[in-house]
């Protein structure tokens, strides 16, 4: 809507993230909302003016008193520190981040992480440590299995990239999803077959009450020997204790996690001295201020115009 055209927006927008930068969030929520008011959580403000919060992990107790919160928008596309809070007024609307640009960002991390184990290249990494010329013929792309647990926004545009690449791609949901070239399945009857196929696991699952505690040791014990894991999800999807078992017992060939049941990743935690373990921490993907303010502008708009804001979590299910 043209600036002119439409009604000044009342109330101010509280930020808070201790990942993310505020200045330039704040300028690009103002380019697309001049009259709107950014405070940051750090800020002295009164909680009755704040109708909009823009937050990724904000502590306990920082909505408390926001009596008048319209919409909070999570800073990301996983919602599984803000579902379930108590310090939220009730059924005030909580809304994520789809934005293109942030699934391609994790796609290309996915396909990074997919296509090093698809090309063998921790094996040449390793030769190339002992001073070793190790030839190891390249296996066609259509031989490794890559399965994709979760086909939301992010899980389907990395299994759309991983099949483009030529993989066998299979991809598993809640329920059922179809996607060109990707053999889709559904629900947890399913899950141990497309397990015991995979030759690589990507997880791309939210975490909900359904999901935490998914992939226990029984289920990773399901994955082929020397399979690998990459997990860009959240940590507590995994049991980290029986990864951390397998990769050591040779039964999981290698993992690339960027998220852990603890973060940071504790420091002596083994899997840091892991050589079969490549970490990053959590940023496989982030919001990117540019391109995903004009939803969030967009949102803010339908709310204080009385109407449903668009990509609304359902906090029943979770995500
Ligand atoms: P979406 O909410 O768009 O999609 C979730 C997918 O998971 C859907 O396909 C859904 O099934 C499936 N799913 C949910 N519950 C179950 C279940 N019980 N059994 C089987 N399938 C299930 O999520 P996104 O793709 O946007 O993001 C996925 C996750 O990635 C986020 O929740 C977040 O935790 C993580 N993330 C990590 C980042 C990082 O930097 N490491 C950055 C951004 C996100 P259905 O299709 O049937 O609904």
């Amino acid at each position: 809507m043209h600036a002119s055209s439409r009604p000044a927006v009342s109330g101010a927008m509280i930020f808070y993230s201790e990942f993310d930068d505020y200045a330039a969030w704040r300028d690009a929520m103002q380019a697309r909302l001049p009259d709107l008011r950014m405070v940051h959580g750090s800020e002295a403000h009164d909680p009755a003016s704040i109708h909009y919060a823009l937050a990724w992990k904000a502590p306990q107790g920082f909505f408390d008193r926001m009596k008048n919160l319209r919409l909070i928008v999570n800073l990301g596309a996983g919602v599984d520190s803000l579902v379930g809070r108590e310090d939220l007024p009730a059924g005030v609307p909580i809304t994520r981040i789809t934005d293109p640009n942030m699934a391609r960002m994790m796609a290309g991390y996915v396909l990074f992480a997919t296509l090093r184990y698809a090309r063998d290249i921790p094996y040449f990494e390793a030769a190339q440590r002992r001073g070793e010329w190790a030839y190891r013929h390249p296996r066609s792309p259509e031989d490794v299995c890559v399965a994709v647990l979760g086909l939301g926004e992010l899980g389907a545009c990395a299994a759309q990239e991983l099949r483009r690449q030529g993989l066998t791609v299979l991809g598993w949901s809640r329920s059922p999803r179809s996607i060109d070239g990707v053999e889709c399945h559904s629900g947890m009857e399913s899950l141990d077959t497309v397990l015991s196929r995979a030759d690589i696991l990507v997880v791309m699952l939210p975490l909900t009450p359904q999901t935490r505690g998914l992939l226990d040791r029984e289920r990773l014990q399901r994955l082929p020997r020397g399979a690998a894991l990459i997990n860009v999800a959240r940590g507590a999807l995994v049991d980290q204790a029986a990864l951390t078992d397998l990769l050591r017992n040779g039964h999981l060939g290698g993992a690339t996690l960027d998220v852990f049941e603890r973060e940071p990743l504790p420091i002596g935690d083994p899997l840091w001295a892991m050589d079969n373990v490549l970490i990053t921490p959590h940023l496989a993907s982030v919001a990117i201020p540019a391109s995903a303010a004009g939803q969030i502008a967009d949102n803010v708009l339908r709310v204080s115009q009385g109407l449903e804001p668009a990509n609304r979590v359902d906090p029943a299910r979770g995500y």
